[in-house]
This record gives C-alpha cells, structure tokens and sequence, in this order.
C-alpha cells in the first residue's frame, strides 16, 4: 500500500506517490499528453456530490436540477443526465447543450431575468418542465408567445425574500437591490396577475438567494419567508405544486466550512416538517457544490520572475480560463503536481494576458521553477464556462476521469478555431 494524502475538501484528488492525482490518474502524464492549460474533472467527486443531495432527500418528492452555468460541458452534463438529474439553465444556448447531451427537456427549468421571445419558443418546443419568472413584464410576453403557439406555458414566479446570503455581493442575488426576482410585496399581486393569463399555468415559486453561501441561517430565513408566500398565493385560491429552493450551496476554496448537502437539508426538511410542507414537490438548483471540487486546472511554470516587491511566476493560464480571481478576487489553492527542486519563495502566480487584473493567486509560497506543473484547485465551477478567447487564447482542453480512464471531453482550440466565423471585408 502506498500513503496517500487528501486534499482538504477535495474528495477523489490526492497526492500518492510522486505526485497529485485525481482518481486513479497521475496528471504529470496528463499534462504532457494533452498539454497546460488543462483542465481534469473527477466522475466520481461529482457525483459523490450529487448523493449528499440524495441522501438529503432521501424519502422525499425532489428533482435536482443542475445549473448548468456552472460547468456546461457537454460531457458533464451527460454525467449528470445519466444520474437522474434535470437541469437549470439561462439561455436558449444551454437548453440546446442539454438536449446535445442527451438531457431530458421535461425536466428544464428556465431561470434569468432576460429570456427573449425565441429562447421562450424554443423551450416551449421542447416542453420544458417550468420557467421561473423574473418579472411582471416577462409573464404577460410569455403569456403571449406560448398563445401564439397554442400552448401554455408552466411557469413558477421567482421572488426575491430580502435575505442576506453573506457572499461577495457579484453573487448575492435575493436582496432588494439586486436585479433578479419580484418583491416580496409584490409578489400576490404578481401570481394573481400570472393566474389571469390565458398562456400560463403556474406550477410551482422559487428563490435563489446568493452563491457560495457557507452558513445556514440564510437558507432557512429565505425558507421561511418563502413559505409565508405560498399560504398566501394558496389562500387567494391559486395551488402551488413545487417549491423550488435554488441553489448557492458553497465549496471548500481556502479553508470555508460550508454545510453538507445533506445536512443542510436536515434542518431545511425539519422545518418544512413543522410548517407543513414536507411532502410537497420540491426542486434545486445547485450549481458550483456538485462540480466545483470536482476540477482542477493543470498549468506550466513558464518564468519565474524575480522582483524587488514581487516575485512572479508567470504560468501559461490566465484570466481567459480562470476569471473568478478577476472578476470576484476569489481565491484558488494552487499547488505543485509533484515536488520540485526549484525556488523557495513567496509568488504572485500570473498568467501571459496584458491586464494586471490577470492574476490567479496572490502572495503563495512556492516552491517551483519553469517546466513544472501547478494545479489551481476548485477549478470544476464557474472556470470553463466562463472562459474567453481575450487575447485570441485558444480555450483550454478537458478530460474527465473515471477510474483509471482518461477520457478527453473537449479538444484545445487552436487560433484558428477562434477567428472562424470571421471575414475580412
Ligand atoms: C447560478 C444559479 C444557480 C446555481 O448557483 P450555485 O451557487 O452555483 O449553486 C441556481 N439558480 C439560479 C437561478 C442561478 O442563477
């Protein structure tokens, strides 16, 4: 037998031997094959992610719907898909990716504040199981598209209960400044009017109130208030089928202690229980918890850079394929693949695009020198599917693990790829 050492929060990815593997694979022969940046998913920390959902639910009517925001490739979703799960999506671009992926449209839910008449057509082509609505003036156009079409549409009102999620405020969604959901004051209003439309059956209410939120308090507050509405709605005489509590469960990034999924769901349960509504349908969104500890980011030492306030290590990933650290200063553990004879020292890890704002990690020790590789950790959510071609970066390749198998789910984009639909005049 041989030691291997856990990461912290990052079930599946271990240092065994010489170096950091996820499963059964070392990466250093990743890397080579495929080349840096890379990035390399474990099969099965999503979904020993997903079972802490099902276990939470054990007993109970519950659809999980992966917000595919988080990581929509189509390879990931095809994991998903395979185990049971619907999805949530924002755009008509991700409906497609789910059926490309072998999704079942039934169990669609359709999030956003922004859905144009042509992404309502499209989803109701398909029959999607519910569009959750932002606002009083997307009901009567939905209303309208889906008479147009002789159909009518299932939808759930997205309210926005006021609570504070604790989070970088990019992402807290379900306080009164923010732009997603209606009012809690308007929200009776919004469901009898939604009730009036001859295009729409309301089916079910949601809320997703932030992301990377590590406490519980916030979830049962929005619970509640959330709860207050639904005997409200009901006692005007409108039925609600489902209840849809989002996602914006946080990971483990630099020592956070978010709740398990289950255990979260315990006392969300217990208090469904005691107000009533423990045998309702419910429905989630999770997104970032059942991918983002799942993923790393393979990338090279391509200098080091000595200064006199500084040191840089300049690696060949950058913003375009990690932009949480420049759009939300989120932190990444970054560590080496294998131990190196290089430079001890304190580095600011920098990647090759013109922008100070392209860095991914600030002020690490390190010990590295150019040719080796470091892995950026918590890489599974929010990296690829954000990524840019800024800088004409070919985006990087992805290779899922399962086991012992390397499968590479999305090829290196080369120049070429990222000039092709254009012409010279
Ligand atoms: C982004 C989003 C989610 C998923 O959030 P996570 O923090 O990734 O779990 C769920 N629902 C809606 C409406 C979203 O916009």
């Amino acid at each position: 037998m041989t030691a291997t050492t856990e990461l912290p929060g990052q079930p599946h990815i271990h240092y065994s031997v010489d170096q950091l593997h996820v499963e059964g694979l070392p990466l250093s022969p990743l890397a080579c094959e495929h080349g840096t940046p890379l990035f390399v998913y474990s099969k099965a920390a999503m979904l020993s992610a997903l079972d802490a959902y099902h276990r939470g639910f054990a007993g109970r009517q519950a659809q999980i719907c992966y917000a595919m925001k988080a990581n929509s490739s189509l390879a990931i979703l095809q994991v998903f898909a395979e185990a049971g799960c619907g999805f949530d999506i924002v755009s008509g671009g991700e409906l497609a990716r789910v059926l490309a992926a072998g999704g079942d449209p039934a169990k669609v839910i359709f999030s956003g504040v922004g859905k144009t008449r042509h992404e309502m057509k499209q989803a109701l082509q398909v029959g999607i199981a519910c569009f959750n609505v932002e606002s009083e003036a997307e009901l009567d156009v939905l209303s309208e598209v889906a008479k147009g079409m002789g159909k009518v549409a299932p939808v759930s009102l997205r309210v926005n209960p006021n609570v504070d999620p604790k989070t970088h405020p990019y992402i807290s969604t379900g306080l009164k400044g923010n732009k997603f959901g209606i009012a809690h004051e308007d929200t009776l209003r919004a469901y009898r009017h939604a009730a009036s439309l001859p295009g729409l059956k309301v089916v079910g209410i949601d809320c997703h109130i932030g992301s990377q939120i590590t406490e519980t308090t916030p979830y049962l507050d929005a619970m509640d208030r959330v709860l207050d509405l639904v005997a409200d709605i009901e006692a005007a005489g409108i039925p609600i089928h489902h209840i849809d509590f989002g996602g914006g469960l946080g990971i483990n990034y630099n020592g956070d202690t978010p709740p398990q999924a289950d255990a979260l769901w315990a006392q969300l349960l217990a208090k469904l229980d005691t107000r009533g509504y423990g045998q309702r349908q419910l429905m989630i969104e999770p997104g970032r918890s059942l991918v983002g500890n799942a993923g790393v980011c393979l990338t090279e030492v391509l200098y080091l850079k000595p200064g006199e306030q500084k040191n840089f290590c300049i690696v060949d990933a950058a913003m375009n394929d990690l932009p949480r650290p420049a759009m939300y200063q989120a932190f990444h553990q970054i560590v080496p693949v294998k131990p190196s004879a290089g430079q001890d020292a304190v580095y600011d890890v920098v990647g090759p695009v013109c922008e100070s704002g392209d860095w991914i990690g600030h002020d690490r020790q390190l010990q590295v020198k150019a040719g080796d590789v470091l892995a950026v950790l918590s890489a599974g959510a929010y990296c690829m599917s954000m990524a840019s071609n800024y800088n004409t970066r070919g985006r990087a390749a992805e290779v899922l693990v399962d086991g012992t198998q390397a499968h590479l789910i999305r090829q290196r984009e080369s120049a070429f790829d990222t000039f092709a639909l254009e012409q010279l005049v």
